[in-house]
């Protein structure tokens, strides 16, 4: 063995469990198993798919097709009302039957687990071989419709990219030697932390393909993400390790995002306010979720409109805290603003709680009467990776379900979800995502 090969060395195992909530429903019933499942949030119509097992997704049925939409593809197809709290306790069956192999190091999210490998477990047969004993002890100590896609790979960035290579029931491996070619043919979007809107960015910049990014030198990624974190993608990519395991992407990369509206002269009401507030807050969110982000705190900008005299007023009054000034379109306006911080979420109804909570304390009275803009940023940011194990201790199916509500707003467009009380700015803040009305026995079950 030369010095080379002694170097070709895992250092992680990314286990990703397939079709999870339809699988952990077809082993609790074993007269689904071999047939097309879908998991749904409640028994209508007008509800959609929450997960699909492969049968189902083989017909191309998948976890956001209408229940419609999978009747007509799948007239035979079992629905089933999905329970989050089983398949919770599933994940931590699942977790235990991994230790018994291995120790379970972070679990991203309730279907995701990464052990780390150390002295000869880092060997790739030794790795292979862990890998098929955690397959095997899941399917014993779990369940055996219970399958699960194994990444091994020198990173966690690797592992996972690895893990997503192959479904279901996958082993791929990345090694050292093999690097970068194994990933060229992956697209932009398939690595970790490139969402939609970095992928326009390095679009934006000339990078379109894997090849086009692996062919860059570190210092050029530097610049590309325009963050250190470029730097590390580039080290990860190769299967280095740079001192951290390749699981984070730095907040750094990103401090905040959000969005903001110029209310049109018909809705300057404090309800109209509210409904582009409530808008905005959904358009903020799904990014948030699209750059796998969670967000510490969400801060919440008003402007009022003044006539000349109130204007006059606030000067001199008592509370002449805040500040009059003249707006660039000739408005005469006063602000105010405030930033609520929680435990870190990504879910839209927490978000929605923290922005209630801040609308609660905006100023009354009739210097603010008439807002005319609304700005909604969500603020200290971290990254996914960080935020492991914490959807067991979110409140129901919070994050399950924004990320259902993301991908049907991907799907549909014009017709997405939305919170009732967004109804009245449904024309007021143009957005490539359009909303339209979210069942209320979807709400009632899932929230
Ligand atoms: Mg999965």
């Amino acid at each position: 063995m030369g010095a080379a090969d002694v170097m070709d060395l895992y250092g992680f195992l990314h286990v990703d469990l397939n079709s999870f909530f339809a699988s952990v429903e077809q082993q609790l019933h074993p007269e689904y198993r071999n047939k097309p499942t879908g998991v749904v949030p409640t028994v209508a119509d007008t509800t959609s798919l929450i997960a699909a097992s492969y049968e189902a997704k083989a017909l191309g049925i998948k976890t956001g097709t209408r229940v419609l939409d999978a009747k007509r593809i799948c007239p035979e197809i079992i629905l089933v009302h999905g329970d989050h709290a089983t398949y919770a306790e599933y994940s931590h069956r699942i977790v235990a039957a991994v230790e018994r192999v291995c120790p379970v190091a972070h679990t991203p999210s309730i279907d995701e687990m990464v052990c780390q490998l150390l002295g000869r477990e880092r060997e790739p047969a030794r790795a292979r071989q862990i890998a098929l004993e955690i397959k095997q002890a899941i399917r014993d100590d779990v369940g055996e419709t219970l399958r699960c896609s194994i990444g091994m790979a020198p990173n966690r960035y690797l592992a996972k990219i690895a893990s997503d290579m192959q479904k279901p029931d996958g082993l791929v491996g990345l090694l050292p030697s093999g690097l970068p070619g194994s990933i060229a043919h992956l697209d932009l979007r398939d690595l970790p932390g490139v969402g939609a809107r970095t992928e326009v960015r390095l679009n934006a910049r000339g990078v379109h393909t894997m090849p086009e990014l692996l062919a860059l030198d570190h210092s050029a990624m530097r610049r590309l993400f325009d963050s250190v974190w470029g730097d590390r993608v580039y080290h990860w990519l190769r299967g280095n390790d740079t001192g951290d395991d390749g699981a984070p992407i730095p907040s750094t990369i990103q401090r905040s995002l959000g969005h903001s509206h110029v209310l049109s002269p018909e809705h300057r009401t404090p309800e109209g306010a509210w409904a582009v507030a409530h808008k905005l807050l959904h358009k903020a969110a799904m990014r948030l979720r699209m750059e796998k982000f969670y967000a510490g705190s969400l801060a919440m900008t008003i402007k009022y409109a003044l006539s000349q005299s109130q204007a006059a007023g606030l000067k001199d009054g008592p509370s002449g805290n805040e500040r009059v000034k003249k707006h660039g379109s000739g408005l005469t306006q006063t602000g105010w603003g405030m930033e609520a911080r929680f435990r870190p979420c990504q879910d839209t109804l927490s978000l929605l709680e923290a922005l209630q909570g801040c609308w609660k304390q905006a100023p009354g009275g009739r210097e603010h009467a008439k807002p005319f803009f609304v700005g909604i940023t969500l603020r200290n940011l971290v990254p996914e990776g960080e935020m492991q194990g914490s959807l067991f201790e979110e409140p129901g199916n919070r994050r399950q379900l924004s990320a259902t509500m993301d991908k049907l707003n991907l799907k549909y467009g014009h017709t997405t979800l939305h919170f009732a009380g967004m109804l009245p700015a449904r024309e007021s803040a143009p957005t490539r995502i359009a909303f339209t009305q979210i069942p209320v026995q979807y709400g009632h079950e899932y929230m």
